[in-house]
């Protein structure tokens, strides 16, 4: 299994390659050469399977030997073992066609969870065969900082820092972050904006000298194979709603279009799936899009789901790719002028092409509430969180005409992580998981710095050194 630049310029490498390399070097996303296939046989033989071993299984034809698939089983296992209910991602029914995957039963209770647990535990693997050591730096404004975190703790070969505006982030994210006490693990809280921080992560990574001496990597939606470990759930869903013979449909709450990707991809590979529907927040230039082709930058606001105050869709390349037939020359023309224009203009034939299998949904902070409501009145009691309200209130909005196919939700956070939109939706706050139940007693560390480049640089070679 070959991985290929969406910008063609850089060379093809293989799944370990990608998983070090993340972005490719001409800026493009790595995308597998060809998908893999299940055939109706390989699906049966999926169907009932223990999550964690359909995860090796369906990651193993990612890896095209590079992993050994025993090995591979054990970390699936090992990752999706720390998972506080046995399902791994139990379903829950919410209606008469409309389920609810959950995807937030990990460690820091959102879907992130799924690919970074497997993602700290493959680079382990892969960095001790090589003798090689990494340092992980990012920037959070919430989720992806404490999953990170969560996953590469006491890692042998991998050191992580992470920065996260000061006072800017909701209590619960940072106390996840913060409260990680593992000699590996640093926190920034930078005096400044998300923004800021993503601008000091960005001019690290483009300091040529400081990311060849501390081996910077990044754990970012962009690394294929993130998505990789995120296949597997829209596959197992479906085989449990009655696939391959029976189409389903997949809804899902959008930021970065990753996971949106990831249910593409299981199509791809064999699973019939009726249309994909995308849930966006006022944030919402892929609905955009895919209702009048109008990709065009707007600045971020803020809303009740900020796991998707996004405004470039950065995995939204991936499908672009496809669109375009995988010319990785007019991908790369398409994504230049997006950058340099704020806008691009899709050509009809692939805007057309996207439409007949996606549609979008915006929701703005009132009508998330609202459906917060609507479903703990309507589902015994359901509490959703404010992201996967934005997921099944588009499925609502767009079931398919055919009453056979049911609609499977990404249900991507845990309520008890939102209990500002909890109580104010439904006037009662949704308690931590016992794992967490403790989070507000626990101590904190982390590091209060300015926004200056050298401080930062500084702070981080200094984390990194003690434990080389
Ligand atoms: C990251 C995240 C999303 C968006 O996922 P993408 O892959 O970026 O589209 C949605 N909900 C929650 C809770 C998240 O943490």
């Amino acid at each position: 299994m070959r991985y290929v630049s969406t910008r063609g310029q850089a060379a093809p490498r293989d799944f370990e390659g990608v998983l070090l390399a993340g972005l490719a070097e001409d800026g493009g996303l790595f995308m597998p050469e060809t998908w893999p296939q299940l055939s109706a046989a390989d699906l049966a033989a999926l169907r009932g399977m223990p999550y964690a071993d359909l995860a090796a299984h369906v990651i193993g034809l990612f890896t095209g030997g590079t992993i050994a698939q025993a090995d591979l089983l054990a970390m699936c296992r090992d990752a999706y073992g720390r998972f506080d209910h046995k399902a791994v991602v139990p379903m829950v029914q919410l209606d008469n066609r409309v389920f609810a995957l959950e995807l937030f039963h990990g460690p820091t209770l959102a879907f992130k969870d799924m690919a970074l647990q497997l993602l700290g535990r493959l680079f382990d693997h892969v960095l001790a065969k090589r003798g090689q050591r990494i340092t992980i730096v990012g920037a959070t404004s919430g989720d992806t900082g404490s999953a990170a975190i969560e996953a590469c703790r006491d890692r042998a070969a991998v050191d992580i820092v992470i920065l996260h505006p000061e006072n800017r982030t909701s209590e619960v994210q940072r106390r996840q972050m913060t409260t990680v006490l593992s000699p590996n693990v640093a926190n920034i809280a930078l005096k400044g904006s998300f923004d800021d921080c993503q601008d000091a992560v960005k001019a690290m990574f483009n300091d040529a000298a400081f990311r060849g001496e501390m081996s910077l990597a990044a754990v970012n939606s962009i690394n294929w194979a993130r998505i990789a470990a995120q296949i597997p759930y829209y596959i197992y869903a479906a085989l449990q709603l009655g696939a391959p013979e029976r189409k389903v449909a997949f809804s899902v709450p959008s930021g970065n279009f990753g996971n949106v990707l990831a249910a593409y991809a299981a199509h791809r590979m064999g699973i019939p799936v009726e249309r994909f529907i995308i849930g966006a927040n006022r944030n919402d230039i892929l609905a955009r899009f895919l209702a009048s082709n109008d990709m065009s930058m707007k600045p971020v606001e803020p809303s009740l789901s900020p796991s998707m105050d996004i405004q470039v869709s950065s995995n939204f390349e991936r499908l672009l790719f496809e669109l375009l037939g995988r010319d990785a020359a007019a991908t790369a023309d398409q994504m230049n002028r997006f950058r340099a224009e704020g806008r691009m203009p899709v050509p009809d034939a692939a805007w057309q092409k996207a439409r007949a299998q996606f549609v979008g949904f915006t929701l703005d902070d009132a009508g998330t509430l609202t459906e917060m409501r609507r479903l703990h009145a309507e589902a015994a009691g359901y509490i959703a969180d404010p992201h996967t309200a934005v997921g099944t209130a588009a499925a609502a909005a767009h079931l398919p005409a055919d009453p056979a196919v049911p609609v499977i939700v990404a249900s991507t956070a845990h309520p008890a992580k939102f209990p500002d939109a909890v109580r104010e939706a439904l006037g009662i706050t949704p308690p931590l998981p016992a794992h967490l139940a403790d989070l507000y007693e626990r101590e904190e560390r982390f590091t209060v710095l300015g926004n200056d480049l050298e401080q930062v640089e500084g702070f981080v070679r200094a984390q990194a050194r003690r434990n080389r």
